[in-house]
């Protein structure tokens, strides 16, 4: 029987388990089959405070996971599969074992949607990225693509076109899906063109992006073009399918929070991406971590005094 079971080992989950093991929760983290999360995908991180000189990603999150292991953190390195809300203690499966907790903190994050060409997963970090915000500054006065054409490709072109010398929207269709407004912000832009009816059949480059291979939709035509960076903006999936059935979920499968980190089940806490469609930075998933992990000491607080 546990105290509290945090789900997922990304910075939301792993802040969450330092927080509450220097409290004396003495957490047990489920950290799922991509321990570390999304960060392991990435190389340089430039924006996590306390590193001057920036970190690579999967560095910053053995660092979290050391420094959770120092006050004693266990880790199970396996997927949860479901979970049990409507009985208590709560019931966690994972792959292999059945556990039983008085708590939850929920961290599984989200996964960014991509292409599926292997030249976009080899680059991944070298010149192939899903968020401009984090990585834009590496393509100041460059020029980059953004792929999408959404709300998630006209902010990613927007926040982009502050940084870059240039920005090619380039979108399968030859209309955009995104809100009128977001599609007037990113066309008033002076540096930023949009080539439609058009998909990546490639990214060209071996250590690093060097162009694209287009295909025209309509014509199948195949055309080359040198490019810096790629943007890969068709959207984000949170991983809460094991979660369908037991919490509100809205229609993109994001959990519903109330009140900071609290779901409507009391003692059922989140954090992270899976959560916060908005943000979506390390920074801000490890302060919902913190903050979700002092949330479950008061509650396991009232709990025992029956507050
Ligand atoms: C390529 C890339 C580059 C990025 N660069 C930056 C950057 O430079 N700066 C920045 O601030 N942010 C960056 N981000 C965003 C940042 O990585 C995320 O905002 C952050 O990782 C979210 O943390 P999280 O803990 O909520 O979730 P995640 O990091 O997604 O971690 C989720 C965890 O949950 C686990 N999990 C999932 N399903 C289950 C399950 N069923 N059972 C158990 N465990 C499960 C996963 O294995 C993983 O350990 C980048 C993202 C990507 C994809």
């Amino acid at each position: 029987m546990e105290k509290l079971i945090i789900i997922g080992s990304g910075p939301a989950g792993l802040t969450a388990a330092i927080y509450a093991a220097r409290g004396g929760l003495n957490p047990l983290v489920v950290s799922g089959r991509e321990a570390g999360g999304q960060l392991m995908l990435t190389t340089d991180v430039d924006d996590y405070p306390g590193f001057e000189e920036g970190i690579q990603g999967p560095d910053l999150m053995v660092k979290m996971r050391k420094q959770a292991e120092r006050f004693a953190t266990r880790f199970i390195n396996e997927d949860v599969v479901s979970v049990d809300f409507s009985r208590r203690p709560f019931v966690v499966k994972t792959e292999s074992l059945i556990l039983n907790s008085n708590s939850l903190i929920l961290s599984t994050g989200a996964s960014a949607m991509w292409l599926g060409l292997a030249s976009e997963q080899r680059l991944i970090g070298k010149g192939v990225s899903s968020c401009a915000v984090c990585d834009g500054f590496f393509f100041k006065d460059k020029n980059v693509i953004v792929v999408g054409g959404g709300d998630s490709a006209m902010r990613e072109a927007a926040y982009l076109s502050k940084l870059c010398k240039k920005v090619t929207v380039v979108h399968r269709r030859d209309k955009l899906r995104a809100q009128v407004a977001l599609q007037e912000l990113v066309k008033s832009k002076k540096n930023v063109d949009f080539i439609w009816n058009s998909v990546i059949e490639e990214i060209l480059g071996q250590e690093k992006v060097s162009g694209v291979k287009l295909k025209n939709t309509q014509t199948g035509e195949i055309s080359q073009m040198q490019i810096d960076g790629v943007f890969i903006a068709i959207g984000h999936k949170p991983n809460t399918d094991f979660l369908k059935g037991q919490l509100d979920l809205d229609e993109k499968g994001y959990v519903v929070v109330e009140n900071e980190t609290h779901t409507k089940i009391p003692g059922v806490f989140v954090a992270g991406d899976m959560a916060d469609y908005h943000y979506r930075q390390a920074v801000t998933a490890a302060g919902m971590g913190c903050k979700s992990a002092m949330d479950v000491e008061e509650y396991l607080e009232n709990q025992k005094f029956g507050v």
